[in-house]
């Protein structure tokens, strides 16, 4: 018997005022993968996600999780699922305990439950130590709050929704090292425009642009397939790129045929043409 992946979505579509936000979408999640969602602003990351999520009415197409229908107003498969939103929102007033504390009870777990997961959760998210009020978290600390939340009821698959956009380069490799530490255990899809990130992390991709889906791939085939001489240059703090490779210009430290092929906030990939 073939393995049931763990998202699937066939021929989804959903249009805003007559234009299709989102055109015949179809793609596959593996169980235990590390799926990358990559698109610009307005792309249609959101738009799918949330329809994966049952909170928006898709027009057309299917989606499954873990070979369950998602039926839209319906919660049912949301037990699955943990989803963390671009800019996750808190009682400020809370404590990172007392918040995870809710959301257990919330989400219906019993009172020992909700105290081993909250234990584990804060220590998986490096806020064990941390008994301050969340009003004064950090951008990266509430992030990190939000994917324990996310976790608390140990979902099989999660959805976050632009995880480390907002954040420095130090809050977005915490992100992206929590995401690794789960792996195995939760099926991961993230939404994103940041190339660097994905390719530290993802084992497979899809790539959105205006609402329809121009490559669906494992990291692995695309790096085979799109072979070329590259350069990661990694830095500990934030840089300006074009400063940089003039410099190593004019240093002759890269050769003139060097061009960034991407550029992100701590790193610059240069690629050599033949
Ligand atoms: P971003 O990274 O900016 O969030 P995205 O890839 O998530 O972009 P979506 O938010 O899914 O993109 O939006 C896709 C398109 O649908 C955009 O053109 C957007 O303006 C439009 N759209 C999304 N939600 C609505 C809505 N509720 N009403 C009208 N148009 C919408």
């Amino acid at each position: 018997m073939s393995k049931i992946n763990t998202l699937e979505i066939r021929n989804l579509t959903k249009s805003f005022n007559g234009r299709k936000a989102v055109d015949d979408v179809s793609f596959s999640v593996p169980e235990n993968c590390i799926f990358g969602f990559i698109g610009a602003n307005g792309a249609g990351k959101t738009t799918t996600m949330k329809m994966a999520l049952g909170l928006l009415e898709a027009d057309s197409g299917e989606i499954d999780i873990c070979g369950e229908r998602v039926c839209f107003g319906a919660t049912k498969t949301n037990r699955l699922v943990g989803y963390l939103p671009d800019v996750p929102e808190f009682y400020n007033y809370m404590r990172p305990k007392e918040y995870l504390r809710l959301c257990g009870e919330i989400t219906g777990l019993s009172d020992k439950v909700i105290k081993n997961r909250t234990a584990e959760l804060l220590e998986l998210v490096g806020l064990a130590d941390v008994n301050r009020k969340i009003g004064g978290f950090s951008r990266g600390m509430k992030q990190r709050l939000g994917m324990a939340q996310a976790l608390i009821s140990e979902p099989k698959l999660l959805i976050c929704d632009e995880p480390t956009s907002a954040l420095d380069p130090i809050g977005r490799k915490e992100i992206l090292e929590i995401l690794t530490r789960i792996k195995g255990k939760t099926t991961v899809v993230f939404s994103t425009h940041i190339l660097s990130d994905v390719e530290r992390i993802c084992d497979a991709v899809a790539v959105i642009n205006k609402g329809k889906i121009v490559l669906e791939s494992t990291i692995s085939d695309l790096k085979v397939k799109h072979k070329s001489k590259t350069i990661t240059l990694e830095f500990d703090h934030e840089i300006d790129s074009s400063e940089i490779l003039q410099t190593l210009r004019k240093d002759n430290i890269i050769p003139a045929r060097c061009e960034a092929a991407d550029v992100s906030i701590e790193n610059l990939f240069l690629e050599v043409s033949s």
